[in-house]
């Protein structure tokens, strides 16, 4: 994790984790960008987060819009039909049962339409400064398994073996340093080992092919 926190300085960060420093971790606005961002490239999630919250930026204003406006306002965003109606069924629910703010647990925030492990993990990390939870996205998931850090067949797998296999004082910083090494070095396809700070340190498990750095 060290070699990592100095190698990923300087490289470009994770959609969310940006949105979350410039909108001073507001936890609404990182819960929609969290939701946005499932299975949906970086650029992709950054341009729509942005389209959106020009329009609305809490779940009172976000309300006034309908679900076509949401869908044009985020598209082409993976899924993005389905992604605006659980914004819109979000908004009711923040609205109505949690007074207009986004809940800070792990429970309450499961019951959110849309809103699974990775998203709640983040939004805790990031919006309210948890330091006792893992975020395990597919980034995490896989770098975690190449490097034998875990043996896992799922991100919730993962992160449930992260907890025990890795430092605590790592956790709220596993997501940032895994998902930007995955961006760029650790590629789902032909990863670039010859490239990594942790070449000499990882057993590559289920690497087959390396790409070739530049
Ligand atoms: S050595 Fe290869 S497989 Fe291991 S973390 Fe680095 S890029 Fe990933």
């Amino acid at each position: 994790m060290r070699r990592l926190a100095k190698a990923i300085d300087g490289l470009d960060a994770p959609a969310v984790e940006k949105i979350a420093r410039d909108q001073h971790e507001d936890p609404f606005q990182v819960l929609i960008a969290t939701m946005l961002s499932a299975q949906t490239k970086d650029a992709v999630t950054a341009a729509a987060s942005e389209r959106l919250f020009s329009v609305a930026r809490t779940p009172r204003t976000m309300l006034k819009l309908d679900v076509k406006q949401i869908e044009g306002l985020i598209y082409p965003a993976s899924f993005y039909r389905n992604k605006a109606v659980h914004v819109t069924q979000t908004c009711e629910q923040i609205m109505t049962r949690f007074g207009g703010r986004v809940p800070s647990t792990m429970e309450e925030l499961l019951t959110l339409p849309g809103v699974g492990r990775k998203t709640a993990n983040l939004v805790l990390i990031l919006a309210h400064g948890s330091a006792s939870n893992i975020c395990v996205d597919t980034h995490v998931h896989r770098i975690s398994n190449r490097l034998g850090w875990v043996s896992t067949r799922t991100p919730d797998e993962t992160e449930h073996a992260l907890y025990v296999a890795s430092q605590k004082k790592w956790w709220p910083f596993i997501n940032l340093y895994l998902v930007t090494w995955g961006q760029t070095i650790c590629r789902p396809v032909y990863p670039l080992c010859p490239a990594c700070v942790l070449a000499d340190l990882c057993p590559k498990t289920g690497v087959e092919r390396m790409g070739k750095p530049r």
